[in-house]
């Protein structure tokens, strides 16, 4: 089986020139980082590295303990910590590669920095509909994760025979992720068979799922459990779910940056659910953080576009509101009504 060749020859040539020419590379990955951003950014980091750049890796905020196994994390500046030094290396940097999004948006606080920054731009990414804001532009949507597409372009330009087991856990870790450990958006005999390749590097694929989902604290079980006993409201005509997540529920069960991760997915569960639906209140910033994930025919992204000020994919998407929580709560169950009314 080939693997997918997504660089045309005209863009072949364009990549090895803007590569070739940089010598100072920022490789960002989107607010808060996944473990497709993240796999991404480090497996590009330690591929330019190899080839003797310069290289900064960085993301708006910082990513979730459960990543923090990955190689090369402590090389990772996170705007929100170190905007300086991240200034600094946007001031000095000759190319900027954008991975896992598909608008500057997506960066939130370092979206300014990074329009600011007069370096051409290298886009990577499975998101619909991506922006023109790169000079070179790879974007898949029926890629399972980044992470595919770049192991395909790093394949494609003969860097696999020196990928490191470093490079390959990396990359294995946002194939992993972005489909709930091959559980959904995963059918594809290509998508095995570069698992297949990245193994041959000698990656322990039990060991990272391991990492990343056996690593939680006994408060982040107990808060799941709260949520779904308590919390999760479900609409058996919709067949659709909601819960919501506020400020004081997350300090009482100790809430740590990632804990909420794989929530959404959880009343998926219940036999015949199209829709579910999170809203948690962040801590950060005055809103209301809304992740929609959907099986079947629904489309989580338009309904984001039209009620949560977001988007995303057909199967899982995200947005915000405003505060307070009871009045986005409100608007969940209108959208669920008005979707159930048109469908
Ligand atoms: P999550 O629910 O994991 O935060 O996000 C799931 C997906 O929804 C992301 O991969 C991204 O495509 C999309 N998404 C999440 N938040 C936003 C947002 O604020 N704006 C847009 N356009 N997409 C988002
Ligand atoms: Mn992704």
């Amino acid at each position: 089986m080939e693997v997918r060749h997504y660089l045309s020859t005209q863009q072949t040539e364009q990549w090895a020139k803007l590569v070739g020419e940089a010598h100072n590379i920022v490789v960002l990955g989107h607010a808060g980082p996944d473990g497709d951003a993240m796999g991404a950014v480090l497996a590009l980091t330690h591929y330019l590295q190899a080839a003797g750049k310069e290289v900064v890796p960085m993301t708006p905020n910082a990513c979730p303990d459960f990543l923090r196994w990955m190689p090369g994390v402590e090389q990772v500046i996170f705007f929100r910590n170190k905007p300086g030094k991240a200034q600094q290396a946007l001031d000095k940097c000759d190319l900027v590669f954008c991975l896992d999004f598909n608008s500057l948006q997506r960066l939130e606080d370092l979206c300014a920095p990074v329009e600011n920054c007069p370096a051409p731009r290298i886009m990577i990414d499975h998101h619909l509909d991506p922006e023109p804001m790169a000079a070179l532009t790879v974007s898949d949507p029926e890629a399972s994760a980044t992470c595919e597409i770049l192991f395909c372009i790093l394949h494609q330009i003969g860097a696999y025979g020196s990928m490191t087991h470093e490079m390959a856990s990396c990359l294995y870790c946002g194939l992993m992720t972005d489909t709930g450990a091959f559980a959904y958006n995963s059918n594809r005999a290509e998508l095995f068979h570069i698992i297949a390749l990245l193994i041959a590097k000698g990656i322990d694929k039990d060991q990272i799922y391991r990492n990343v989902y056996y690593s939680y604290t006994e408060s982040r079980l107990r808060l799941m459990g709260y949520l779904m006993s308590e919390k999760l409201e479900y609409f058996p005509k919709e067949h659709a779910a909601l819960f919501a997540l506020t400020e004081e529920e997350m300090e009482r069960f100790h809430f740590i940056r990632g804990d909420a991760e794989g929530f959404v997915n959880l009343p998926l569960q219940i036999k015949d659910t199209k829709l579910s639906i999170s809203l948690r209140e962040d801590t950060e910033k005055p809103l209301v953080r809304v992740s929609l994930r959907s099986i079947g025919d629904f489309p989580c992204n338009e309904m984001a576009e039209r009620y949560f000020n977001g988007g995303g994919h057909f199967n899982a998407a995200g947005g915000w509101l405003p505060k307070p929580i009871d009045k986005a709560i409100a608007i969940a169950r209108k959208a669920i009504a008005e979707f159930k009314k048109e469908s």
